[in-house]
């Protein structure tokens, strides 16, 4: 009966679960699975008696065998309680330890991904598969545990005292077993159907809550709320509907089996009364037994034939949980990977391409050097290849062909700490961690005390703004930094940078436009920090553009132009012309 309850399911799937946590949590089980031997036991005892008692109470007047048959009775119901509440501690126990290993392994997994994993798939989903997926992992555990020990125990327990009572009228009964099974299939095939179309919407909910959270003021300035309620109130529909569904096919199993049930002891009470059965003479304690167990067996057989479809359930969550937990990294430390040699922080591209999507180039054969302690501004017109540039450095991705050096040393061969020690990046969207401003700055380098925080602040521009906060440097920044202006959170990701002290920089200027004031500090800011580092910005202010040692025009993923400001101006090209079209006629330091 199980090869066929089973058959279907991704076995991989099911045994793999089993080993990777089956083991760990052995203690766990081996009590849980005693204690549901204790379960089955008690509860076949507990049939099995029935005959005494109705034995006992025909013997007139046998006070003793009445009081040994109550005293057992007392007895087998203690030791079964006792039985179930170990089994379900000790089974919770094993199943939570479960979820949390689940989820530090995906977490970890995570964390260990390049950029382009995440920026692939909708944070919504990647949450939704995180918190679902560990779940899943447990219930399917669970579900087999008292489905295939204890429920079958018991059934086993329960099919011997009726086969021992009665055996003509226990394989009489057995004609409506295959009826159930054939039932329990054809409500399965609609279960996985149902499911995968119920995690879907599930996610579209997440995603609406989430797009509504993030992007709460365009919503408002858009006036989209109707739009977005009209996609939530779809969504919560869909769920609605697929989880009625889903409980009424499941549900569906309950009646099919309880009439069942209802037929066979209907029939066993009226068969028992034919004596061709050879019934009659085995008297009233035997037939009662009987129908207890028959009774008694209704629950855990109902839960058998139910287990395949809870299963069916959450093994989509285990197929997540295992796709998640295998999908290749795609950027790896090298095995034999070696800390970045010390240097001044010279960055070099050798003939370098890349492309997000393999036939699509961003870019083309870039060979480049930023002179160490120089600064190098990126200009070009948008979508031309210069954020791109920049995550080749941070190795967020790696290039289709040739290498990026630093110091000399190929990017893709040195320990990502030593590569990330040597880099300060602050780019348009300061993201800020919930937490202190203390704390925000501190991310910046491991280990930093109170004084030199407040140093880099007040180097950042930030140190006056910090003071006048409702707790100073101890305020609580709201979810990134949702009560700070543009500005101010600037200056703390500049003043994080500042604390980083590494010798390259790379910088995406802003280009929402700061109230000039505001301007004005951060560009201070940047120039303090900027000082005596590679600094290789993108950029949208004049001034930074004019100020730059070097200026590298990134057009169409090409290098079109690379020469000092000045003398690219005298030039008749792209740089000229843009510089006219951006900035002609306007004061430097001014946006554009
Ligand atoms: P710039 O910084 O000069 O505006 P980018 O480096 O941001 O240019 O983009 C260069 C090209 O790469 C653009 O065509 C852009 O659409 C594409 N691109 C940028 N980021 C991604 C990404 N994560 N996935 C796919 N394409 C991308």
């Amino acid at each position: 009966m199980f090869q066929s309850l089973f058959s279907g399911l991704k076995d991989g799937l099911i045994w793999r679960l089993l080993r990777e946590n089956f083991r760990q949590q052995a203690f766990n089980y081996i009590v849980a699975i005693v204690a549901m031997f204790m379960i089955a036991g008690t509860t076949a005892l507990t049939a099995w008696i029935m005959k005494d008692i109705i034995d006992s109470l025909d013997a007139n007047g046998n006070r003793t065998r009445v009081m040994t048959v109550a005293a057992t009775v007392a007895l087998i119901f203690s030791l079964k309680g006792i039985a179930s509440y170990t089994q379900v501690v000790f089974l919770a126990r094993a199943g939570n330890s479960i979820v949390a290993q689940q989820q530090r392994r995906i977490y970890e997994k995570l964390l260990r991904h390049g950029v382009a994993y995440f920026k692939g798939q909708a944070s919504s989903e990647l949450l939704m598969r995180v918190t679902y997926s560990a779940q899943s992992a447990r219930t399917v555990i669970e579900t087999m545990a008292t489905g295939l020990v204890r429920d079958t125990l018991t059934l086993v327990g329960l099919i011997g005292v009726m086969i021992y009572q009665q055996p003509t009228l226990f394989f009489l009964s057995l004609v409506f077993g295959p009826i159930a099974i054939l039932g329990v299939r054809l409500i399965l095939k609609r279960v996985r159907h149902v499911m995968s179309l119920e995690l879907s919407s599930l996610t579209e909910i997440i995603n609406v809550v989430q797009e509504t959270s993030v992007g709460i003021r365009v919503i408002k300035a858009f006036a989209l709320e109707d739009r977005m309620a009209d996609r939530m109130n779809h969504a919560v529909a869909q769920v609605e509907k697929r989880a009625n569904s889903l409980s009424r096919l499941e549900a569906a199993t309950l009646p099919l089996v309880e009439t069942l049930s209802g037929f066979a002891i209907a029939a066993v009470i009226a068969l028992s009364t034919f004596s061709f059965f050879g019934m009659a003479s085995s008297g009233p304690g035997h037939v009662m037994s009987f129908v207890t167990a028959l009774l008694m067996a209704y629950d855990p057989a109902r839960r058998v034939a139910q287990m395949r479809v809870s299963i069916e359930t959450s093994m989509l969550g285990v197929g997540m949980l295992f796709s998640m937990l295998d999908e290749p990294l795609t950027l790896i430390e090298a095995p034999d990977a070696y800390p970045l040699p010390d240097g001044p922080g010279e960055v070099r591209f050798q003939d370098v391409s890349f492309g997000y999507q393999p036939d699509h180039p961003v870019l083309s054969d870039i060979s480049l050097t930023f002179a160490a302690g120089q600064t190098t501004a990126l200009v070009g017109p948008s979508g031309g290849g210069k954020s791109t540039l920049i995550n080749l450095i941070m190795r967020l991705y790696d290039p289709t062909a040739g290498v990026v050096l630093i110091d000399g040393a190929p990017v893709t061969e040195v320990t990502f700490a030593s590569l990330r020690t040597k880099i300060s990046f602050v780019g348009q969207d300061t993201f800020l961690f919930s937490g202190t401003v203390l704390h925000n700055i501190g991310l910046g380098r491991a280990a930093a005390s109170e004084a030199q925080i407040i140093a880099a602040a007040r180097a950042a521009n930030a140190h006056d703004f910090i003071e006048k906060m409702p707790q100073g440097y101890h305020t609580l920044i709201g979810e990134n930094g949702g009560n700070l202006s543009g500005g101010q959170r600037q200056r703390l990701a500049i003043a994080r940078a500042i604390l980083r002290d590494s010798p390259i920089l790379l910088l995406d200027e802003a280009t929402s436009a700061l109230d000039s004031e505001s301007e004005a500090l951060v560009q201070q800011a940047l120039e303090r920090l900027s000082q005596g580092r590679t600094t290789i910005v993108i950029a949208h202010r004049l001034s930074t553009v004019m100020n730059a040692d070097q200026i590298v025009v990134i057009q169409g993923g090409r290098v079109a132009q690379h020469a000092p400001p000045a003398q690219l101006l005298r030039q008749d090209g792209t740089f000229r012309r843009l510089h006219d079209l951006q900035f002609g006629g306007r004061a430097a330091g001014t946006e554009d």
